[in-house]
């Protein structure tokens, strides 16, 4: 039985060309992103941002760095910078021979690497502790060695000859996760192997009639999305992170796009896929538009964090591109009014692709990230302000905004356009333009980068998500604002903290909720430790007020201490027969989920 599902012959299959990854788009290793983007202070201590990818870039943010200070009750100096120690000690790596020979039968000299700094990049993802540790700090444990198939078959010769010769795979996507889910278990006794799957980057077919496509694991976000364009498709997901995540990592993580209002969630969207695992193969003849066939092992994929097995490819469904995408945004007088919208929204039919409602200070963090105006934008503002301000007598301490996508036909999107409109006003909301929302879409590409920037000037910050039903949404956000404020204040930490929230995808039921929180760090022993504890509670608050322990960055390392007080002894036992008898050896060690 072949191992994908071949597309069904005709003229309506497309293969596309492999996908050729551009110098141009080199990755950073030691922070996020691209090599060619970053944030700075320049001569005159405004923040800018070097580069020119992104429509900020080259702009100059002078009120970025007075915000800053002004919130955090703090005075950050340009020329007080914490400075990077990148790259940290990497450990040597523990060295398995009769596995090097075994993989040089089928993979050449350049699919494998024993390059350090690449070795330590393979061991982590972008939670702030991982990105302290190797700037600031040490790592007790990275990858031994990096492998780099390009083949399904390939793949499944490492998992045999890693069973031979007694060594841990790792599968690796994008090493974009949030969870630890790539830190290496210091006390694993085995060489540590990472699978990076980028080579494995091809749509290898798209059935333009049925809407599928056939896309190999370590395809990345950006490279999909375009790929599928030039055939005028889209297959809809787009987390934050879509310019390095891949669909292996999408799939591994249980993911959630921007855009899941409109396309689903990950789960909703992957219709089969195939998966090495060290049993053998996990594949299916046909992907079917839904069938009952039993117990699924595709299911259980969905948030496996690398622990059961190696996903090579996926059939997926795939959009005709929206004839119309426009942007839209609401300004609402307070939180709870814009809460009120974004519950009743959730249950028309009117639900754009994307809705986004931040809280107070996560506005006015998008309004000190914009560059300064010149000229009649200048009037034109202050023009704006003094309507909110003035005329609709709004709170600038108080108020709030809502960010909008709408994508589909042209009559579909007037009408969701004319719908919302209408229930803004229902909850006091005004029209704030297309430019503002699609402005707040862009700034989620900055916000790993700010992340970075900042830890240079001694702030430390990182996001953490839930989901909660409808009746806890505000209660849940107050506490854990509370919570963290309590004990802030409680440890004495410097200035204040920044803690904001905003409403992310809807559901009938309820919603993700996404928290941004940071602080000041100077003369804080331990700042990234401090951070985790912080942020442990702020999870305790979460499940306290009725939240899920995530709704899709997922669990890895960071979170598994919490999956006890969340599922009963007997699930977490099944969890655990699964592993064991899946994967009797641990070869795929990762050790997320403490499986
Ligand atoms: C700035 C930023 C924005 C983000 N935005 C979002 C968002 O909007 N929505 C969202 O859901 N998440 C988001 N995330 C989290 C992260 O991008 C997702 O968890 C993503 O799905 C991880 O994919 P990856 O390819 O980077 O996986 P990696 O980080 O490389 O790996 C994650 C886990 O999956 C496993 N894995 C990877 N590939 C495979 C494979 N082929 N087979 C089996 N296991 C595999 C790894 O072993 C690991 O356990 C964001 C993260 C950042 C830093």
């Amino acid at each position: 039985m072949s191992t994908t599902p071949a597309p069904r012959a005709s003229d309506a299959i497309i293969v596309p060309e492999r996908i050729t990854p551009k110098p141009a788009d080199a990755e950073s290793l030691d922070v996020w992103g691209f090599q060619d983007t970053r944030f700075a202070i320049d001569g005159d201590g405004n923040a800018e941002v070097l580069g020119n990818r992104y429509e900020l870039s080259g702009q100059k943010l002078t009120r970025l760095m007075p915000w800053i200070r002004d919130t955090l009750g703090i005075d950050i100096s340009a020329s007080d910078v914490f400075r990077s120690q990148y790259p940290i000690a990497i450990p040597p790596p523990v060295a398995n021979a009769g596995f090097c020979t075994a993989i040089r039968d089928f993979l050449r000299e350049d699919q494998v690497t024993l390059d350090g700094e690449l070795r330590l990049r393979h061991g982590h993802g972008q939670t702030q502790e991982e990105m302290f540790a190797i700037k600031y700090g040490s790592v007790a444990r990275v990858p031994d060695l990096i492998v780099y198939p390009e083949t399904q078959e390939q793949v499944e010769k490492l998992v045999v000859c890693a069973e031979a010769h007694g060594v841990s795979l790792v599968p690796y996507g994008g090493g974009t996760n949030v969870t630890d889910a790539l830190r290496c278990d210091e006390e694993e006794p085995r060489a540590i192997v990472s699978v990076e799957m980028r080579r494995m980057n091809r749509i290898l077919w798209i059935d333009r009639v049925n809407l599928t496509a056939c896309i190999e694991a370590g395809a990345v976000g950006r490279d999909i999305q375009a790929q599928l364009a030039a055939y005028g498709f889209t297959m809809g997901h787009e987390p934050d992170s879509i310019e390095f995540s891949t669909l292996g990592g999408w799939i591994a993580t249980n993911a959630s796009g921007m855009k899941k209002n409109k396309y689903g969630n990950i789960e909703d969207l992957v219709l089969d896929m195939t998966v090495v695992t060290a049993n053998g193969v996990l594949s299916r003849t046909a992907a079917s538009p839904r069938e009952s066939v039993g117990l699924d092992w595709r299911r259980m994929m969905f948030g496996s964090e690398g622990t059961l097995g190696i996903v090579t490819s996926a059939v997926v469904k795939l959009f005709p591109l929206p004839e119309v995408q426009e942007y839209g945004s609401l300004l609402f007088p307070t939180f709870e009014d814009g809460c009120g919208f974004m519950q009743e929204l959730a249950r028309t039919p009117s639900v754009p692709a994307s809705v986004r409602l931040v809280d107070n200070l996560q506005f006015q963090f998008g309004q000190a990230l914009k560059p300064a105006s010149t000229g009649w934008k200048v009037y034109k503002s202050r023009l704006e302000k003094f309507f909110v301000l003035n005329v609709k007598g709004f709170d600038a301490g108080k108020m709030v905004a809502c960010t909008l996508v709408f994508e589909g036909t042209r009559e579909e999107v007037a009408q969701q356009q004319k719908a919302v409109t209408a229930l803004g006003a229902k909850y006091k909301g005004m029209a704030a333009g297309s430019e503002n929302g699609r402005r707040g879409y862009q700034l989620t590409y900055g916000i790993a980068y700010i992340r970075d920037f900042l830890m240079n000037y001694y702030i430390i910050a990182e996001s953490f998500e839930t989901s909660a039903a409808w009746s806890d949404v505000l209660p849940l956000i107050r506490n854990v604002k509370k919570k963290l404020e309590e004990e802030y204040a409680r440890r004495k930490l410097p200035g204040a903290p920044f803690i904001t929230a905003r409403v992310t995808q809807l559901y009938r039921t309820g919603a993700a909720i996404y928290f941004y929180f940071g602080f000041y760090f100077k003369g804080v022993a331990n700042p990234s430790h401090v951070y985790l504890e912080l942020e442990n509670i702020a999870r305790e608050e979460i499940l306290r007020s009725g939240g899920s322990l995530s709704h899709h960055h997922g669990v890895g390392k960071l979170r598994r201490h919490f999956l006890p007080s969340i599922m009963s002894d007997t699930a977490l036992a099944w969890k655990r027969s699964v592993k064991a008898a899946t994967d009797p050896k641990n070869i795929f060690g990762v050790g997320n989920q403490g499986l």
